[in-house]
């Protein structure tokens, strides 16, 4: 048997980076998915209708809370259940604090601090009518628990979800779902990489006591034992998948 057969899942920025490597190796172990995401990439959903399993994208902009009501009752409607969320879209800012925009602070808050929340708020009110549950996995960061120059709106969200995700599973400990938080180190995605020269690639694999960025695939895996059976007695938690960033 495998580890989603039957099982329904709703990932969030799952068409590119970690979202999408999520949801190959999911739909590889039987899981039926829906990607929630700004913009359809018709090669990398088929990439994951590849792997045999059940896929429907919805166009879904986390920071509007009328998305993601609708991305959790379309994955219901297609799929009859909800068994497992990945709250993963996120963006970065790039700036000091004392030169950053209000824009700038409300959009990266916006996506990666209240997307969370607002998923949690359909996902979970969705999960306590069924009678299995469910698990849900937040997206943070190695930033949940450091900080880097540039990027305060993005620090202050992944912390936050760490918070968030404590609250979640108190009140749900005894509802059968299981929320957690994994914090990746440097990973190669777009969102990483898209920019970055190889002064900035060098300093990033400096800062990993393993010396290398992680391969978005290394966090998938470990997404998916959070979201898994394998994980049963875990709730609340922030697991760091970070190459031995926050060793130091
Ligand atoms: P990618 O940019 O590769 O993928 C993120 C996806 O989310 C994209 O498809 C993006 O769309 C989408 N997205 C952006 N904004 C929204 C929104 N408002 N609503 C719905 N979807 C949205 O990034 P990663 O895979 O690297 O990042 C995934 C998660 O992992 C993020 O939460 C990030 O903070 C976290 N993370 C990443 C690390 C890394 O080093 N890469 C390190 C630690 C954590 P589009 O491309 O069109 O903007």
């Amino acid at each position: 048997m495998k580890r989603f057969e039957n099982k329904v899942m709703l990932i969030t920025g799952g068409i590119s980076g970690i979202g999408k490597a999520t949801a190959i190796l999911a739909a590889r172990e039987g899981a039926s998915i829906m990607i929630a995401d700004l913009r359809l990439n018709q090669q990398a959903l088929d990439d994951i209708l590849q792997e045999g399993a059940e896929a429907a994208f919805i166009a879904c902009d986390v920071s509007k809370p009328e998305d993601m009501e609708n991305a959790v009752a379309a994955t219901v409607a297609q799929f009859g259940r909800l068994d497992v969320a990945i709250n993963n879209a996120g963006i970065v800012d790039a700036s000091p604090i004392h030169e950053k925009s209000i824009e700038e602070w409300q959009k990266v808050t916006g996506v990666n601090l209240n997307g969370v929340f607002y998923g949690m708020k359909y996902e979970i009110a969705r999960m306590r009518r069924q009678d299995t549950g469910g698990a849900i996995v937040n997206v943070g960061s190695i930033m949940s628990q450091v900080g880097e120059i540039g990027i305060a709106a993005y620090t202050a969200s992944k912390h936050g979800l760490v918070g968030m995700t404590k609250v979640a599973a108190l009140e749900n400990g005894t509802s059968n779902i299981r929320i957690n938080t994994i914090g990746p180190g440097y990973i190669e995605t777009p969102l990483l990489m898209d920019n970055a020269s190889a002064d900035s690639r060098a300093y990033m694999e400096s800062k990993h006591a393993m010396k290398r960025l992680g391969k978005p695939e290394e966090i998938a895996k470990a997404i998916l034992f959070l979201a898994s059976d394998d994980a049963s007695f875990c709730t609340g938690a922030y697991l760091p998948v970070d190459g031995g960033y926050l060793c130091q």
